[in-house]
């Protein structure tokens, strides 16, 4: 005897696959805006979203923000920073920072 009716078994199949096409597709689409939304705040100050420019002190790359003036260190660069075999570098590094800083700020005027 055959029906068209599916049986239960049937759509039991079908309601978990289907469930589990669209939590594959869900996953698909948040690691898509994820991945977008990282593209969008690559070398993008935190504070006021300008784009940060690499400027390099002493062999240290700091990025900088030309609006507000902040900046950022990687972690390896940090690490390059506080190391004990060059003393005095940070002192030189946040120095040269802040006398381009002041310097860009005369500029302005
Ligand atoms: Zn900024």
């Amino acid at each position: 005897m055959s029906t068209d009716k599916p049986s239960r078994t049937e759509e039991e199949y079908f309601t978990k696959r289907d469930l589990e096409l669209l939590q594959q597709k869900r996953h698909q689409l948040e690691e898509e805006a994820d991945r977008t939304d990282r593209q969008q705040h690559f070398m993008k100050c935190p504070k006021c979203g300008a784009s940060l420019h690499p400027e390099e002190f002493h062999g240290v790359t700091i990025d900088r923000c030309p609006e507000c003036d902040g900046f950022w260190l990687d972690r390896g660069e940090i690490d390059n920073l506080m190391t004990d075999t060059k003393p005095g570098l940070l002192g030189r590094v946040f120095g040269d920072l802040t006398a381009a800083l002041r310097e860009r700020k005369s500029d302005d005027r």
